[in-house]
């Protein structure tokens, strides 16, 4: 099961997250058949969402993100809601790339590094968004630059997600250190210090787990909420989109490819409709 442990430390001046989402990244592998790169940038771009998302209002606010840069894995979708129900896909799910030099997967190159990060808040007020330059594609700086230029809030973020041998996630997840509006200098360049601890997350959520790593930043208490991978398509939703066509454009259809695929890209689920389907749902419209 992910989830996300919150609590406020250093004299109450500074909102830590540590979430673990290495369940998350697990799911989205089996639906999306990933590379290890692409669940790696899904993964860390899931992570991030989720942490924005645990700031939603209720649980009908919705978020999603989009990550445009340009690179060989094309763009890349999450979205959120406020009862933390996550869901996400890249264009280019099985694009692989060499290790970079250090080892580690090339998700700079995957994302690209040209390009925009997007969020759309949707609360039930006048939704928000917002954007910002990526700067490396590793997602963790990019979404860095987003806080500070298009939220005003300075956050020190760490993410990262551990691929196997197998292309299963080991460990998956990120720490999230934000000063409260009127902390000051010094809690700041507290929390960029202390994030360098953490160029190595997944193998420390694969080890001792989210809570653990929050504890060993300030033994303060904490609070935990879980989040799952979920989508929300269904097939009544597919069947509203067979009706949005018209019947006539809708049999033209079936008379040229025998059935009506609505697929989403979201759970790479495809509902399909064949003449016998799609004449019941126009006579059960009429
Ligand atoms: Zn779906």
């Amino acid at each position: 099961m992910s989830a996300i442990y919150k609590s406020l430390i250093w004299g109450e001046r500074v909102s830590l997250a540590v979430l673990d989402t290495t369940a998350l990244v697990n799911e989205a592998i089996s639906r999306h058949g990933l590379s290890p790169v692409a669940a790696a940038a899904l993964g860390r771009t899931l992570t991030a969402t989720a942490y924005l998302c645990s700031w939603l209002k209720d649980e009908k606010s919705a978020l999603s993100v989009i990550l445009n840069g340009g690179g060989a894995g094309g763009k890349i979708f999450a979205v959120g809601d406020g009862a933390l129900r996550m869901r996400g896909f890249v264009e280019n799910p099985q694009v692989s790339l060499p290790p970079r030099a250090d080892g580690k997967l090339d998700v700079g190159g995957f994302v690209g590094r040209r390009g925009t990060l997007s969020v759309i808040r949707d609360d039930g007020d006048m939704p928000f968004s917002g954007a910002s330059e990526l700067v490396s594609g590793e997602v963790a700086e990019d979404f860095s630059a987003y806080f500070l230029t298009s939220e005003q809030r300075p956050t020190a973020i760490a993410l990262g997600v551990k691929i196997g041998t197998d292309g299963r996630c080991l460990g998956a997840g990120g720490v999230f250190l934000q000063p409260l509006p009127g902390a000051g200098e010094e809690a700041l360049s507290r929390t960029e210090k202390k994030i360098a601890e953490f160029s190595n997350i997944s193998a420390q959520i694969a080890d001792m787990g989210a809570a653990k790593v929050l504890l060993g930043i300030e033994n303060a208490p904490y609070s935990e909420r879980k989040f799952c991978y979920q989508c929300h398509c269904s097939e009544a939703r597919a069947a509203a989109a067979v009706i949005s066509l018209g019947r006539e454009d809708a049999m033209a259809l079936i008379a040229e490819r025998g059935e009506i695929s609505v697929h989403c890209d979201y759970c790479n689920t495809d509902y399909r409709f064949g003449a016998a389907d799609v004449e019941k749902l126009f006579s059960e419209k009429a």
